[in-house]
């Protein structure tokens, strides 16, 4: 009789289970991509279960104006957000980070994520390290990650590191930070997969179709696009090598003397492949929702 009832229990406890894996399965991943004004790139991922990740944190303070105090706190607030999970940082350019020091002061972060970047000696990287130094100080925890490495960002979601490789890609020219390493080119490029649909944030990697050559050349494909180095060097190759559904760009009008259109410069790359593009500078904050088969975009204007 008692394993009669024991057994009854075990069965609801797995159905009951089942129910709740399947409720979570049905739960939306929502990225937002929000119209910095400056050059830079945020956006801000909500995960099927409630975490909420930041990828990128926009420009630094700039004339009196912090997109990352005065766009994206105030969604963050409007969605009831009082703590990060984790950030990541694609790579140390001032475009990415410079958002970061207000989000450490402001919100209890889980974690920083990055490419570590421990050969870069050049540029920006010391500005970089030293916000980073004082998260660490601050009791937070740092996460350096490379090719293959997973993280967690929610049960439902498969996030992978594509890039950069262990000790980062060295390249045979010396760049303009006078060194071997491409600061762009070894951005973390992640992959997160939710149910059918596959995001890719390479950050400003505009040489990600060579990644394929790296890793299986499938994982570059994606449903979602953020279209690497706010879409300046959109081309041909790109586009066939990552073949998105919708491709994200994260720019201005025009970048330059004389002026690129990163925009127009997308949409001549990736519309001959099927892509419909956005950009923030034309659509305001671009909202993608999926439910694991399909993915709805929703725009705060048209442009
Ligand atoms: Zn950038």
């Amino acid at each position: 009789m008692k394993s009669s009832i024991l057994s009854s229990t075990l069965l609801c406890l797995a159905l009951l289970g089942t129910l709740i894996t399947g409720l979570f399965a049905q739960g939306e991943f929502t990225v937002t991509f929000f119209d910095v004004k400056i050059h830079g790139l945020c956006a801000v991922l909500k995960t099927p279960s409630g975490k909420t990740w930041v990828v990128d944190t926009a420009r630094g303070p700039d004339k009196g104006f912090l997109a990352a105090r005065d766009v994206i706190a105030p969604f963050l607030e409007r969605t009831g957000v009082k703590a990060l999970d984790g950030i990541v940082i694609s790579h140390p350019h001032g475009d990415h980070y410079g958002g970061l020091p207000f989000f450490i002061e402001k919100y209890k972060i889980g974690q920083l994520v990055d490419g570590g970047y421990k050969e870069m000696s050049g540029g920006e990287i010391e500005g970089y390290r030293k916000i980073r130094a004082t998260y660490v100080d601050g009791g937070g925890t740092s996460v350096f990650v490379k090719t293959g490495d997973k993280i967690q960002l929610d049960p439902d979601l498969d996030a992978e590191i594509l890039w950069p490789p262990p000790g980062l890609y060295r390249s045979e020219r010396i760049t303009k930070d006078g060194e071997p390493y491409n600061y762009n080119g070894n951005s973390v490029a992640l992959r997160v997969r939710h149910g059918a649909n596959v995001f890719l944030f390479p950050g400003d990697n505009h040489g990600i179709a060579g990644v394929a050559k790296f890793v299986d050349p499938e994982k570059i494909k994606c449903d979602l696009l953020v279209v690497p180095h706010h879409g300046l060097n959109s081309n041909a190759t790109m586009a066939e090598a990552t073949k998105p559904k919708y491709a994200i760009v994260s720019s201005l009008k025009e970048y330059n003397t004389p002026a690129i259109h990163p925009y127009e410069l997308t949409k001549e790359a990736f519309e001959p492949v099927g892509s419909k593009v956005y950009a923030t500078w034309a659509h305001g904050d671009i909202t993608a929702v999926s439910d694991g088969k399909t993915i709805k975009i929703t725009t705060s204007r048209q442009p």
